[in-house]
């Protein structure tokens, strides 16, 4: 146990006055990295500057961590494959409240903060909003005073960067370490092994009804820690956010070189190297490589062992593990925490098979982001059990064990048998992750209240008619200071003026707006805002892609991955009908529409690469047409991530959110966007329902098919060809598409992706057309009516605050977690 050694002398709390912020940057500067501040680069003052962050940020970070302590409180423990944080200054120095003084330290110095700002890389750890969700809440449990740890792997390269040539995709490694990372500090002394392969071996007490087995791995490296802190709103608690890197095991390597065996030790090395790497750039479907498993397995593991440790230090007893730690596995990527909790209870704490379980179940919770059925994580048993062979055998274990109930105490049949299997048996023997989790977990939920409903109703039926209080729902939520006051200071300081400052603290409290959203004075000033807002965006695409853009154009603006069920190809097609349109009839009133799109598509996904061509070749096309000047521009903007997303939510007038009923879980780019103003143009999906909920039907563009009638499609009598043939917008955009009109080079580079549409329209594309057509005319009648369409906007900003991520925490504390905050 650790005492208290309160005869330490105290470290005194850093001054925050501009005058000594400045003077220790240039003492940092000096000392810390040899600097002459006369000669130094941008890249040396924004290490200075986040090194004097720093030292505010550790007085809180210790005392946090302390205060856990002493009070014997429970802990959180959010373990993710991906941290999507972005950029960390700006986010630290306003959560700490030290904006202004920061500014003027620095400007004494003769340096903008602005600009060292943008040279901090983008910490892109993650694919999209699943990773996005992990940082908004680290963040948010940091804010509401939740003690947690988020757990993670230190990918030396994040994200792949995008770059587009020639309207393609290109793929480039992001080195986000390339200066180095001075949030983070290296924990040696938090180290583990973390073995793979070779062979399990019974226990000298074997046969006498001990579980417990012998692991003899045939490969071993070693976890080490990278913590870096998180500030929370007004810097009140510090978090940690734990990374791991992978190395090989020193004293080996060394015996295999002093033995000659140089090439040997090598290849080990180079092992543990790319264990850390690459962070798989798939979001919706799965990576099938065997160095998937590794990297979940290594950073489970590691995670478990510490968690174990740490509760054996201060509390003693493992069995009392449920009442101090809460473990959340965010997606199935961390499910094999399940068996590894399992195999370090009872192999190595000593406990029986049932106690393990005991243990284990009350402790985990798991979180589905996914209904499709190519992302539900399965492992060929052949694999698993060869990289994992003890875990291998307590699945089994854990399996027999789930069987049996389902037959003697729920009587269930061979089918719902099947279906509840940890293995599938259909085909190849597979281990299947999502009913791994679900079994380990005490609590199961899904993102927004439609997908948990279809939760229910598909993948997990019967796991569902077995545990029926199990599934639960919890909204996402984003967090307002990164997505409302420090993207958007501008509104936030007009929101502050107008209603006071009560919002800052509780989001909910934006419904005082309401009652300014047809103040024709408010109108004004919230217009000048969002045009000042589109003019940073525009200036931004004439210096990265030399465009001119017009502000006062309507934004309207996709942002997200790019998936076939996300349908940016509805949105593609609508903007030829559109640009047809405007050439037939270009007497018409058309209201000037710029369309921005921004995404990755992963590198193996053909029909997503090809369709961020399409954008492009489309765009060309339009852009360069002088019958359309100034009514209609396509942008493709590359290397969408979290720094570019701070710059497009909050310039959007019009928010894209159109993926196929029932296939989004929830997204969170949606309440973005409406957070900053914008309207929604979307179908009922995800947390769409709930936004729409919130923010009134008038105040949001609705259209399309329900998930409800998306599944009676599928199930027959959908013929999406008689659709195109009744609609001469859609006849005429998908043939000009699929001749070749935006493809002169290659006139046939979009047949398939048309013929898609033609023969089975899996996404629905065609049968949603016309509703999303007229929606958008219906947007434009809207845009034409300026105190509306603000009446409408500024509703939206009034009523979204209860998508906080702090809301979403708070549930998640008091119902999942046992923690009230
Ligand atoms: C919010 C966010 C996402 C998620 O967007 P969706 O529209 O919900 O898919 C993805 N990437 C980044 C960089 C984000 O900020």
């Amino acid at each position: 146990m650790i005492k208290a050694v309160s005869t330490l002398p105290k470290p005194t709390p850093r001054a925050t006055d501009p005058a000594v912020l400045a003077a220790e940057i240039v003492e940092r500067l000096t000392y810390r990295s040899g600097k002459n501040a006369a000669a130094a680069k941008p890249h040396d003052w924004l290490a200075a500057v986040i090194n004097v962050i720093r030292d505010r940020i550790i007085d809180r970070w210790i005392a946090s961590t302390q205060e856990t302590y002493d009070e014997g409180g429970k802990r959180v423990y959010y373990l993710s494959l991906e941290f999507l944080i972005g950029r960390l200054m700006r986010d630290a120095v306003s959560n700490l409240g030290l904006m202004d003084e920061m500014r003027q330290a620095l400007a004494s110095l003769g340096v903008q903060l602005d600009l060292i700002r943008e040279l901090e890389p983008d910490a892109a750890l993650g694919n999209g909003g699943l990773g996005r969700l992990a940082a908004c809440f680290m963040e948010s449990m940091a804010t509401v005073d939740v003690p947690a740890y988020g757990y993670g792997i230190r990918y030396v390269n994040g994200m792949f960067r995008q770059e587009i040539h020639d309207g393609w995709q290109v793929e480039l490694p992001e080195t986000w370490l390339a200066h180095g990372n001075p949030w983070e500090f290296e924990r040696r002394e938090s180290s583990y092994e973390i073995g793979f392969g070779g062979t399990v071996e019974p226990t000298a007490a074997d046969g006498s009804g001990d579980d417990a087995r012998i692991w003899k791995p045939g490969e071993r490296l070693i976890a080490t820690a990278y913590d870096t802190p998180v500030v929370g709103w007004r810097a009140e608690r510090v978090n940690t956010l734990r990374l791991w890197t992978a190395t090989p095991i020193d004293p080996i390597l060394l015996d295999r070189f002093n033995a000659g065996d140089h090439l040997g030790a090598l290849a080990e090395s180079n092992k543990a190297d790319s264990l850390a790497r690459v962070l798989y750039p798939a979001d919706s479907n799965p990576a099938g490589q065997e160095l998937r498993l590794r990297q979940e397995y290594f950073f489970s593991s590691a995670s478990l062992q510490d968690i174990v440790r740490r509760h054996i230090q201060y509390f003693g007893d493992i069995r009392t593990l449920p009442e101090k730690a809460a473990i959340q596995l965010n997606d199935t990527h961390p499910a094999v925490s399940i068996a590894e909790m399992m195999r370090l209870l009872i192999d190595e704490h000593d406990l029986s098979f049932d106690e393990a379980w005991a243990v284990t179940q009350p402790t985990f919770g798991y979180t589905n982001h996914t209904l499709l059925p190519e992302a539900l994580e399965t492992w060929p048993v052949p694999l698993f059990e060869r990289l994992l062979p003890r875990h291998m055998q307590l699945v089994y274990a854990i399996n027999a064990k789930l069987l049996i109930q389902a037959r003697r105490e729920k009587n269930m049949d061979d089918r719902a048998i099947a279906a509840i299997s940890l293995i599938d048996e259909t085909g190849e023997r597979r281990v299947r992750m999502a009913n791994l989790a679900f079994a380990g977990s005490h609590s199961v939920n899904g993102v927004a209240a439609l997908h948990t409903e279809l939760m229910k109703q598909t993948v997990f039926a019967d796991l569902h008619r077995m545990f029926p209080e199990r599934i639960n729902n919890k909204t996402n939520g984003v967090t307002p200071r990164r997505w409302l006051q420090q993207c958007n200071p501008e509104l936030t300081g007009l929101l502050r003026e107008t209603i006071g400052d009560t919002f800052l603290d509780d989001t909910e409290a934006l419904s005082a707006l309401d009652a300014f959203a047809d103040d024709s004075a408010f109108q004004a000033k919230f217009k000048a805002v969002k045009l000042a807002k589109k003019a940073a965006l525009s200036n931004l695409l004439r210096e990265r892609m030399g465009l001119k853009i017009d502000p006062t154009a309507l934004f309207d603006i996709q942002i997200k991955r790019i998936h076939e069920y996300k349908r940016q190809l509805l949105n593609i097609i609508e903007a030829v009908a559109l640009y047809d349109q405007i050439r037939s009839h270009p007497e018409k009133d058309w209201q000037p529409r710029v369309k921005l799109f921004g995404g990755k598509a992963a590198p193996s996904y053909h029909n997503a690469k090809l369709i961020i061509k399409l954008a492009n070749d489309v765009a060309r096309v339009i852009n360069h047409d002088p019958a359309v000047q100034g009514l209609l521009k396509i942008v493709f903007v590359p290397n969408y991530n979290v720094s570019l997303a701070e710059v497009m939510m909050p310039a959007a007038d019009l928010s894209e959110q159109i993926s196929t009923a029932g296939m989004e879980a929830s997204g969170t780019g949606n309440m973005k966007f409406a957070l900053n103003g914008a309207l929604t143009i979307g179908t009922l999906d995800g947390a769409n329902i709930e936004i729409k909920d919130h923010v009134g039907d008038q105040n949001i563009m609705i259209f399309g098919l329900t998930a409800e009638e998306v599944a009676a499609k599928r199930a027959g009598g959908y013929n999406p060809r008689e659709t195109i043939e009744g609609s001469r917008e859609l006849s005429q955009a998908l043939s000009a598409i699929a001749s070749g009109v935006f493809s002169p080079d290659d006139r046939d580079r979009y047949r398939a992706l048309t013929d898609g549409i033609y023969d089975h329209d899996w996404f629905m594309v065609a049968a949603d057309f016309e509703a999303y057509h007229t929606a958008q005319r219906a947007v434009d009648a809207l845009w034409a009516d300026e105190p509306a369409w603000y009446s409408k906007t500024v509703r939206n900003t009034a009523r979204v605050g209860w998508f906080s991520s702090d809301r979403t925490i708070r549930q998640y504390a008091s119902e999942i977690w046992g923690i009230l905050p």
